[in-house]
C-alpha cells in the first residue's frame, strides 16, 4: 500500500544529450530531445466553443516545480482518421478485455455530415475529481502529473467511475488476462500496475515504461498517423513518434484546447483542432 507518492525503480540513466534547434518540428524522433530541457511554458488557447483559456500561469508553475519530468499529453486531431490503432495497441500491451478500451476514439459528425475522430483517454486532470471520492485513497496523483490506481488498496467502489467526467475508467468484471510489461524494477507498484478482479483501471500513460525503459506510449507508437504526442512540461518538449516538437511553441501556434474545460479538472491533455471539431458542445455536431 502506498500511502505518498510512488514507489521508484531504478530509472535508466537517459544519457541525455543537448537537442539542436527545438523549434524545427520536423527533426528525426529522439528520445533524447523529448527529455531535455528547453524552459518554460506559455500557452494561450483559441477562443470559440471553450471560451478563452491561458495556459501561462498554471504552466510555469508546473515548469518550476523543479521535478525531473511533468508529463502531458498532446492529441492532434487534425492527423486522425479513425484507424483506432492506438485502442488496439493499448488493450494489448495492457491485457484488456474487448469492452474495455483505455484508449476510446469519439466519432462525430459535423453539420453538413463530415465524420471526424476524437481519441479520449484519462485526461490525466491536475485536479482530479476522481481522487477524493475514493473511500481508501486508491487514485493519487504521481509528483510527475501521472493518476494512477493503486491495485492492490482498491476495493472496486467504483465511486472514482461515477466522478470522472471524461469517462475514463473501466471496472474489472473478469479476472484480467496477464500483461506483457517490462520487467518492473519494484513489483506491483501503481507504476506497474496488475489489473485485478474486482478493481478499477484506466490509462497509466503506460508509465511503466517511460522513463523506466526509454520507450514511448504504446499508443503513441502505435499510431500510423502521428497524431499522439507525449509531452512533458519541464523539458518542453513532445514526441509522437516521428517528430520532435517544442512543446509551448506547437500548443501556442496550433491554438490548443482541453476538453470540458469549464469543469476545472485542469486536464493535462491538449487537443490540436483542425477538422472543424467544436469540443465544447458543437451545435450541429453528433455523438
Ligand atoms: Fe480521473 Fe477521469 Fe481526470 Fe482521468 S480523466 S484523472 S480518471 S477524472
Amino acid at each position: 500500500m502506498l500511502s505518498e507518492g510512488v514507489k521508484r525503480g531504478n530509472r535508466k540513466d537517459l544519457g541525455l544529450t543537448p537537442a539542436g534547434d527545438p523549434c524545427v518540428e520536423e527533426a528525426d524522433l529522439s528520445r533524447r530531445n523529448m527529455l531535455y530541457g528547453l524552459g518554460a511554458l506559455g500557452v494561450a488557447s483559441m477562443s470559440g466553443a471553450l471560451g478563452l483559456i491561458n495556459y501561462s500561469e498554471e504552466a510555469q508553475a508546473v515548469a518550476t516545480d523543479s521535478l525531473e519530468h511533468q508529463w502531458c499529453r498532446v492529441i492532434d486531431l487534425r492527423a486522425c482518421t479513425g484507424e483506432r490503432k492506438c485502442v488496439s495497441s493499448c488493450q494489448t500491451r495492457h491485457g484488456l478485455p474487448p469492452e474495455q478500451t483505455w484508449m476510446r476514439v469519439l466519432s462525430w459528425q459535423d453539420e453538413v455530415g463530415k465524420e471526424f475522430f476524437m481519441p479520449v483517454p484519462c485526461q490525466m486532470c491536475e485536479n482530479p475529481p476522481c481522487l477524493d471520492v475514493c473511500p481508501v485513497s486508491s487514485t493519487f496523483r504521481t509528483p510527475e502529473g501521472i493518476v494512477l490506481v493503486d491495485q492492490e488498496t482498491c476495493i472496486g467502489s467504483r465511486a472514482c467511475m461515477a466522478a470522472c467526467p471524461y469517462e475514463a475508467r473501466y471496472f474489472n468484471w473478469s479476472k484480467p488476462a496477464e500483461t506483457n510489461r517490462m520487467p518492473a524494477p519494484s513489483p506491483n507498484t501503481p507504476e506497474f500496475p496488475k489489473n485485478q478482479l474486482g478493481t478499477v483501471g484506466k490509462c497509466v500513460l503506460c508509465a511503466d515504461r517511460m522513463p523506466y525503459t526509454n520507450e514511448l506510449p504504446s499508443c503513441v507508437d502505435a499510431c500510423p498517423n502521428g497524431v499522439h504526442y507525449i509531452g512533458d512540461f519541464v523539458t518542453d518538449v513532445a514526441v509522437n513518434g516521428r517528430k520532435t516538437v517544442k512543446l509551448s511553441t506547437f500548443l501556442s501556434e496550433n491554438n490548443a484546447v482541453r476538453f470540458k474545460e469549464e469543469l476545472g479538472t485542469n486536464p493535462r491533455t491538449y487537443y490540436i483542432l483542425g477538422n472543424g471539431q467544436p469540443l465544447g458542445g458543437p451545435e450541429g455536431a453528433v455523438k
